[in-house]
């Protein structure tokens, strides 16, 4: 890109990385929470199947149930300070994988409940339930004789149909889960005071190009070159900067540029596509602080750029002087 050679090379660079720390009695905690939790939802998402006529409100439970494991499992992995993502990734997976095994193992007992009204059988039906044989020879029942009304006939649907049932249920179960476990956050951790740093999203709206040649400077660690990328307007394209600070100590202040591309679909709904330019680059306290400046100055030149942009569309504005 320039003829120079830089001085410095990456190697000072230093982006933010979870240490891949788990606390032994965090993991255990967690687990103490999320099994029963686990159990529970599983148990309440089979009775709610049981009950509910509907396959398309069905799909929409299997969902909800999805989102809620994955969504409990991202905010307890954090409350209980993981700070490696493979586990929140495993813990997502075993929970999942708990859940769907209670939920199977209390199908039957709701299924004589619905059918027959409560009695003993189903108290007796939801405790053998959770031995593997009795799932084994419930799900071959259903697979053999069929369960449910799903055809417009009312016919029961059994074999590889109920199969491919399963295994969409599931797939979808698990593909929720582990899109929501994403509560779990994008914060760093502050290793010095045990806590995770507070983010600041929106420090700065910059109207650049993601593409500034600028932006490789300051993942480089050049933090000036933010004060030498070009304007771009009427584009669907900015730069975000983003912060993120320990509430106690300044040792750890990161700073993260996000382009943000504005995209316009079909229906005319228009989403943000972010693309990390650089995520977590560690910087000092007053580095952060001249960071902050500048954003607020960058703030008052756009509101001044959008003022004078609307001068020029007002149709009886008379020529000015200078
Ligand atoms: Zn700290």
């Amino acid at each position: 890109m320039s003829s120079v050679a830089p001085q410095f090379g990456k190697t000072a660079v230093e982006t933010y990385k979870h240490s891949g720390r788990v606390p032994v009695s965090g993991l255990i905690l967690s687990l103490v929470v999320l099994v029963p939790i686990a159990v529970l939802l599983g148990a309440i998402y089979s009775g709610a199947v049981v009950w509910v006529p509907f396959i398309k409100l069905r799909g929409l439970l299997t969902c909800f149930y999805g989102g809620a494991i994955g969504g409990i499992v991202g905010t307890v992995c954090r409350a209980m300070k993981f700070r490696s993502t493979l586990f929140v990734s495993l813990m997502t997976l075993l929970i999942v994988a708990i859940s769907y095994y209670a939920s199977w193992a209390s199908h039957q007992a709701f299924v004589i409940w619905r059918f027959d009204g409560m009695s003993d059988d189903v108290t007796a039906s939801a405790i053998a339930g959770f031995l593997p044989q009795n799932i084994y020879e419930w799900a071959s029942y259903i697979h053999d004789n069929g369960l449910w009304a799903m055809g417009k006939n009312g016919n029961a649907m059994s074999g590889i149909g109920v199969c491919v049932l399963w295994a969409v249920e599931l797939l979808t179960i698990l593909g929720v889960a582990w899109v929501s476990r994403a509560t779990y956050g994008t914060a760093p951790f502050c290793e010095n005071c045990n806590q995770w740093t507070q983010e600041t999203r929106e420090l700065a709206e910059l109207p650049v190009s993601p593409d500034d040649p600028a932006w490789q400077k300051f993942a480089a660690g050049d933090l000036d070159a933010v004060k030498r990328l070009q304007v771009v307007q009427n584009v669907p394209q900015y730069v975000e900067l983003q912060l993120a600070a320990c509430g106690t100590c300044q040792e750890s202040d990161y700073v993260s540029a996000v382009g943000i591309t504005l995209v316009t679909d079909k229906e005319g709904e228009i989403t943000k596509k972010e693309d990390d330019i650089v995520r977590h680059l560690h910087i000092s306290r007053a580095q952060r602080d001249e960071l902050q400046q500048f954003a607020v100055m960058m703030a008052e030149a756009v509101d001044a750029m959008d003022e004078e942009t609307d001068e020029e569309l007002k149709p009886y504005d008379p020529p000015q002087e200078t």
